[in-house]
């Protein structure tokens, strides 16, 4: 039920309720589109990011936007790939699902993602697109959720996955 769009851009420029940050267990901030978003919150960001004491891989905890257009960040720490026999595909998908219960819990009607953990954590990116699109699609909220892919690379593995 939740609607799902694709975009090329930079999430930091998302205007809406809430952007999901492909974050680490710490909390504290690090390259990639975490860099980016705490760079562009500004440093009260990682103030509150330090007062969640860290978050599970696969799960997803929540902090004012700051600096940024939107009222929430929605911190989620994707899984590193290894092999895929780690549990990498069903911690994938709960980082999307729970990302999503987060914006729910938080009244948001519209959320954007980058695609968790195809950058540096190094998942196989038309796998990730397939569990990105699928958890988004199947779960059963009135949200518009829009992908925001960084490169043409993850832009076209995403309207591969989307059909
Ligand atoms: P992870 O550690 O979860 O792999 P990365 O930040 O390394 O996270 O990469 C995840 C994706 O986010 C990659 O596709 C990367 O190109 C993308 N990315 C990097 N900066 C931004 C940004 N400002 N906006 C959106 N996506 C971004």
């Amino acid at each position: 039920m939740a609607d799902l769009k694709l975009i090329k851009g930079d999430i930091t420029q998302f205007k809406g309720d809430a952007i999901v940050n492909a974050a680490n267990t710490g909390l504290v901030g690090g390259g990639g589109v975490d860099g980016a978003i705490h760079r562009a919150a500004g440093p009260q960001l990682d103030i509150a990011c330090r007062k969640l004491h860290g978050c599970p891989t696969g799960e997803a905890k929540v902090t004012p936007g700051f600096n940024l257009p939107v009222r929430f960040i929605i911190h989620t720490p994707g899984p590193i790939w290894r092999d895929g026999s780690f549990e990498e595909p069903k911690l994938l998908r709960s980082c999307y699902e729970n990302s999503l219960k987060r914006a729910v819990e938080n009244g948001c009607q519209t959320v954007a993602f980058p695609s968790i953990s195809t950058g540096i954590y190094g998942y196989p990116l038309a796998d990730a697109c397939q569990i990105a699109v699928s958890a988004i699609r199947r779960f059963n909220a009135p949200l518009q959720v829009t992908m925001v892919a960084f490169d043409e690379t993850t832009y076209r593995a995403f309207e591969k996955a989307m059909g």
